[in-house]
């Protein structure tokens, strides 16, 4: 079953001025369908202002379409009624970690989610407890959140959506604001929420190297699905993502290029090993 389903989704922007006239429209999601399957790792590409944050703010109903419909777990996103359990089944995670957190110590804080939807306290703290290991966190459980690092951060709010048990969360560029140490250590929890939990994740990034575990991906460009396959088959089109402002993993680019100077390989190569054993090294 699709956990996320959304048919002919369009989002426009309306700027009014003071009056209230209407300014200008931006079409920001143009007649998107797409599902996404329970225990699914989709990944979402596409360069600044494609589209992808305000797909993203569909799903958990923070926005809701112009036109088309979007359901999660079978929960139509426009019907008012639906919002306070949409946004219990798929929870969001943002850019900057320093606006998600509120606690003082970092227990508290990935507390604060089942708290406020009435979790009694015992199980408040089982839900801690299992989100802060979901993450590698726990052994924090007692820091100020403003003594750890960008990516130690970040895990502590993936650790808050997971403390509201969801069935689904999104990541909207969670490592944009991290160095490469704290995107790795994020992607790694990510990657290990999906196998062994089988949570549905749907990863937002304009980071190819973060998309390569992922199950499905989807290319966005001007608010609509430009491409849509596999790593494998997204990457094999070095052309078509180079058009769509696109940087393809080096090592995939690198054999490309040894591709086109005559050597034998296959298309779409992911990882130095897979390139090693390629050419026979
Ligand atoms: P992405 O996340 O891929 O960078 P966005 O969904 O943020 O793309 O933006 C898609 C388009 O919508 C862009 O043209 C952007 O300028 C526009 N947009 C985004 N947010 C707003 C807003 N709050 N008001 C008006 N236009 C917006
Ligand atoms: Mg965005």
């Amino acid at each position: 079953m699709n956990i996320v389903k959304t048919k002919n989704l369009t989002f426009e922007y309306i700027r009014r001025d003071e009056e209230g006239n209407v300014e200008g429209i931006t079409t920001a999601v143009d007649n998107v369908s797409l599902g996404v399957k329970q225990g699914d790792f989709v990944a979402i590409l596409g360069h600044n202002g494609s589209g992808k944050s305000t797909l993203a703010k569909h799903i958990n109903a923070i926005l809701t379409p112009t036109e088309g419909t979007v359901w999660v777990d079978g929960m139509d996103t426009s019907d008012d009624g639906n919002v306070w359990n949409i946004r219990q089944r798929a929870g969001m995670v943002f850019q900057n970690p320093d606006n998600q957190i509120i606690g003082q110590v970092v227990e508290e804080d990935v507390g604060f989610g089942p708290e406020n939807i009435g979790v009694p306290t015992k199980e408040i703290w089982e839900r801690v407890e299992e989100s802060l290991r979901a993450v590698g966190m726990y052994e924090y459980r007692k820091y100020s959140p403003n003594k750890l690092s960008g990516g130690q951060k970040q895990r502590v709010s993936i650790a808050g959506v997971l403390a509201m048990h969801p069935k689904c969360i999104v990541l909207d560029e969670p490592t944009a604001m991290l160095d490469p140490s704290g995107r790795k250590e994020v992607i790694r929890a990510v990657r290990a929420l999906n196998e062994v939990e089988n949570m549905t994740v749907i990863l937002i990034t304009h980071y190819m190297e973060e998309i390569i575990h992922a199950d499905r991906v989807f290319v966005m460009d001007n608010g609509s699905i430009a491409m849509e396959g596999t790593p494998r088959e997204i990457f094999s089109q070095v052309e078509k993502l180079k058009s769509l402002r696109l940087d393809v993993p080096q090592v995939t680019l690198l054999a490309y290029e040894l591709k086109q100077r005559g050597i034998e390989l296959p298309d779409g190569i992911l990882t130095t090993e897979e390139l090693v054993a390629a050419l026979g090294l």
